[in-house]
């Protein structure tokens, strides 16, 4: 095999080394790892060569990059939307306000602001420290990776890419296999517009990446699901890399009585059947207040009809399951849940990689449903007794991405946010909170780590790096500190370094 017949082909890497694992490596094989580590190696080696031209520096350079990188977005925004259809049947619509417009805004948004975030930052100082500058100067970690899923297979990896910019880092940027047509665009535009040796595109799969996650990086930025997101965090502990971890999980809606069910059935329907439920932040199971429940699901099935009409695999406003795996998965949640649950949905087609949009009722915390992040078109219902109930249930289930809360009642809104932890949450709407810019975006225990949009990205790409800058003169001023100690000097050390807490006099009565 030649290199040119690999370049481009990672299934085929993939077979040969999963056929020789139990026995001796062939030559062959041997020859395709030395040529996918060379690759990984090299890659990072003439990245890190790039940051350390310094030309990522200068807050100038980094504008001029994200311009660019705006220009490519608004240029080729076609571009993005027709591989997204071959990829996910993803209607056009949902590419520009998902994908596309959230990165124009967010690249906006880091131009518009760059300036302000890259001011060091000047704290309070203690007596000692007054004859000293003391600041917090954000500094770019160097060479970071971004790693993207597929579902939306553009905006977290150019996303990403804007705040490592913004923050002067280099970037390797590796987008999902799974997602082809989109990762091809990627990888043919990136280096017609950015610096390609400071923000290279690296093509792969799971070997590939496997053989890249060994290199040491600066900061890993990884968006995918949980299992993948130990890997990549082990990985990153090899070379004590910091890492942000945007992950998945089971997002909970509670619909308190006091909701207008057509309302809650709306705003929770757009969340969950948009990209066909394949969404991080989708409502993954809703726990309804007894009182209400059949007049939601009732309503839920109104629009999906008047949204899709009586056939929905007939709409071209659906996405579709990206492949025959995913298909099988959800397929074999559906086929595990007796049929006298499913009030509405449930069809399926291989073929078409389709399901309906499906509520399943009378759903328990044992059912198929609820094991796992459903990441698709089915919605499991439970019945609460109220929000004590509904909090309870949440907390049996690890911390989410996302929660949502439908009530008219105040109250019972900040009962359900004081009583429980998600990495964000929308009330009486769903996944609006992550189109905010000026909102973090990420999760919380194992729904993630770490954040980013807006200033949160420019952060989470930056080291805080702290400096305490003083003159050669005043020696005498500071020389008590030095021994020999004295009880004198002790005394006169403590009055001018220590904070004292407000109504220290008070607390120390
Ligand atoms: P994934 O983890 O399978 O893949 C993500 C990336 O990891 C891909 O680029 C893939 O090539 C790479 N990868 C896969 N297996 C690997 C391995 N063994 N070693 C090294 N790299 C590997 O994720 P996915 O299936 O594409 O995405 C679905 C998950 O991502 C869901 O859980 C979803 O909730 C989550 N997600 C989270 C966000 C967020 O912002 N928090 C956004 C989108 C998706």
């Amino acid at each position: 095999m030649r290199i040119e017949e690999y370049e481009g082909k990672p299934s085929l890497c993939c077979c040969a080394i999963n056929r020789e694992s139990s026995g001796i490596l062939c030559q062959k094989t041997i020859t395709i790892i030395n040529l996918i580590m060379s690759r990984a190696e090299e890659l990072v080696a003439k990245t890190r060569a790039a940051f350390e031209s310094g030309r990522t520096k200068d807050i100038q350079w980094r504008i001029a990059q994200l311009k660019q990188l705006y220009k490519m977005v608004c240029d080729h925004e076609s571009a993005f939307v027709e591989a997204e259809q071959k990829d996910l049947r993803k209607p056009p619509f949902e590419t520009v306000m998902t994908e596309v417009a959230i990165i124009r805004s967010e690249i906006a948004h880091a131009i518009n602001n760059l300036k302000d975030w890259t001011k060091p930052n000047h704290p309070s100082r203690t007596m000692l420290q007054a004859v000293a500058s003391v600041y917090v100067k954000p500094e770019p970690y160097g060479v970071a990776l971004i790693i993207g899923p597929w579902n939306y297979p553009t905006n977290p990896i150019l996303n990403p890419l804007v705040a490592a910019i913004a923050a002067g880092n280099c970037a390797i940027l590796k987008a999902s296999e799974v997602a082809a047509h989109t990762a091809d665009v990627i990888a043919r535009l990136i280096p017609q517009y950015l610096d390609p040796e400071c923000y290279p595109v690296y093509r792969g799969g799971v070997p590939e990446t496997t053989e890249l996650l060994k290199e040491r990086f600066d900061f890993i930025f990884f968006t995918g699901n949980k299992t993948v997101g130990k890997i990549v965090m082990k990985a990153a502990a090899e070379h004590l890399t910091p890492v942000a971890l945007e992950l998945g999980g089971k997002s909970p809606v509670y619909i308190h009585k006091s909701s207008d069910p057509k309302i809650a059935a709306a705003r929770i329907s757009w969340g969950k059947w948009m990209n066909l439920g394949q969404t991080c932040v989708a409502p993954d199971y809703v726990l309804c207040d007894t009182e209400i429940k059949r007049d939601f699901i009732e309503a839920m099935k109104e629009v999906a009809t008047k949204w899709y009409g009586e056939n929905p695999q007939k709409s071209s406003d659906l996405t579709r399951l990206v492949n025959e795996r995913q298909f099988n998965r959800l397929k074999g949640v559906l086929d595990q849940t007796p049929k006298e649950k499913i009030v509405f949905g449930g069809d399926t087609d291989a073929e078409d990689k389709y399901i309906a949009p499906t509520v399943i009722d009378e759903c328990s915390l044992d059912d198929p449903a609820m094991a796992d992040e459903i990441f698709g078109p089915i919605l499991p219902v439970m019945a609460v007794n109220g929000k004590e109930d509904a909090v309870q249930t949440i907390l049996k289930m690890e911390k989410p991405l996302a929660l949502y809360v439908f009530s008219k009642d105040q109250q019972v809104v900040e009962y359900v946010l004081s009583n429980t932890s998600s990495g964000g949450v929308t009330v009486n709407d769903t996944i609006l909170h992550m189109s905010n810019t000026n909102l973090p975006f990420g999760g919380v225990g194992p729904s993630g780590c770490g954040n980013y949009h807006g200033k949160f990205g420019f952060d989470t790409f930056s080291y805080q790096r702290g400096v305490y800058a003083r003159s050669q003169n005043m020696e005498a001023l500071f020389a008590s500190r030095y021994p020999p100690y004295t009880e004198k000097n002790l005394k006169m050390n403590k009055y001018l370094v220590e904070e004292k807490p407000a109504g220290a006099g008070c607390i120390l009565q």
